[in-house]
């Protein structure tokens, strides 16, 4: 297994489950990549084909059950999720759409909206806003702890900072295991590759290319305040959720193009990008508390080339599935469960049927 972000771990943590051995490598230090640094708002609440929308429907369940397992848990919660477009138009239609769907949404009147969605500022709302009562979100750092932990207690080994590792394939052009960066070899029948926006570069070296639209994102965390918000909000210039330790997360697009990559591989997110951001948090918030951020994270979201997931075995490399995918912490428990079951089971699941690597023509056998 390569990768300890939140599919990695999930995938193994179910192999493990299912009585297999498992080794997990990953570059760095478990939750070092997206999954360390991720808004995680539970949704299914877009533009998605009929597949994709059930596999996320999935996914949210799975987190539901979770939560009834931790019902303490401060770091996953369904408060529901409260939602605002520029163009008015667009958020009927989204409306339309969910309610067409099943998606529980509901366009509500600003006072109705602001009783519905505590902890936000009425003022600040638009006449009729969209609110999703059945979404939730998850603070990943803590669920990777949950599931490294359970690793370890059913016998996983975990190798941390293994550097950028390549696939072995054996001479019937089989996966036959992983090499460190260190070039220390491991064999294995089964190989999968959960390596977030790392995942194209590791198949590409094994000849197999994966479209990839992978993209810059930062996430920042507030310092602890009072705030009363429990919901998550998608606004047109900030979203934001709880955080645990009274904190809040914060994401938006806006701030990209301000944000530089350097040449050694670092980022840099310019002060005002911080303080604006934090301003229009502060501005929808009840009593508008002040809100400083402190930390960012920065790196790059994984993204496949058509936006779907990539959920499967490779047919150009037997023995090798590829669990790739935008939206990873909606789908972080359901991916993994569904990957674990094909391989413990080698059956295919209808659910993954859309999602299989091959649908990208190029690059691959037939
Ligand atoms: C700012 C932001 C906001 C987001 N918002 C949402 C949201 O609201 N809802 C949602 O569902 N999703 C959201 N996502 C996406 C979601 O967080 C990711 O899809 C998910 O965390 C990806 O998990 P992963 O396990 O695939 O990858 P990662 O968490 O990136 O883990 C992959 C690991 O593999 C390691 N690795 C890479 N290459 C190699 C290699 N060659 N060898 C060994 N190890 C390697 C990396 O170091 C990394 O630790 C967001 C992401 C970001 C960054």
């Amino acid at each position: 297994m390569l990768g300890g972000g939140v599919l990695g771990l999930s995938t193994a943590v179910e192999l493990l489950r299912g009585g297999t051995e498992v080794l997990l490598l990953t570059e760095g230090k478990v939750g070092s990549g997206a999954s360390g640094r991720s808004l995680a708002w539970l949704n299914a609440g877009g533009a998605y084909s009929d597949p994709y929308f059930r596999l996320r429907m999935a996914g949210i369940d799975r987190y539901r059950t979770l939560l009834a397992q931790h019902p303490g848990a401060d770091w996953l919660a369904f408060n529901g999720g409260l939602y605002w477009d520029d163009d008015p138009f667009a958020v009927i239609e989204r409306h339309n759409r969910q309610t067409r769907e099943g998606y529980e949404a509901r366009m509500l009147a600003r006072d109705a909206a602001a009783s519905a969605v505590p902890g936000i500022d009425p003022g600040v709302l638009p006449h009729r806003v969209l609110v999703n009562p059945g979404e939730g979100w998850v603070a990943l750092p803590q669920l990777l702890r949950l599931l490294a932990e359970e690793f370890t207690v059913r016998g996983g080994t975990l190798v941390e900072d293994a550097g950028l590792c390549s696939l072995l394939t054996g001479p019937d052009g089989r996966a036959a295991g992983v090499r460190t960066a260190a070039g220390e070899e491991f064999g294995a029948g089964t190989v999968v590759v959960a390596c977030g926006a790392g995942t194209p570069a590791v198949l590409a070296e094994a000849g197999v290319e994966l479209p990839d639209a992978s993209d810059p994102a930062v996430l920042l965390i507030s310092e602890p305040l009072e705030h009363g918000l429990q919901a998550v909000l998608n606004t047109p210039r900030i979203s934001v959720r709880p955080h645990p330790g009274g904190r809040l997360a914060m994401d938006h697009t806006w701030y990209l193009d301000l944000v530089q990559r350097r040449e050694d591989g670092s980022w840099d997110v310019p002060a005002d990008v911080l303080q604006e951001a934090a301003a229009e948090a502060s501005r929808l918030l009840a009593g508008n508390p002040e809100v400083r951020v402190q930390s960012w994270h920065a790196g790059l979201k994984p993204v496949p080339g058509d936006g779907d997931p990539v959920l499967g075995e490779l047919r150009a490399l037997p023995g090798c599935w590829a669990v790739f995918t935008h939206s990873g912490a909606t789908l972080g428990l359901i991916a993994g469960e569904l990957v674990a079951d094909e391989i413990l089971s080698g059956r295919r699941h209808p659910l993954l049927e859309p999602f299989r690597p091959e649908r990208f023509s190029f690059g691959w056998e037939s």
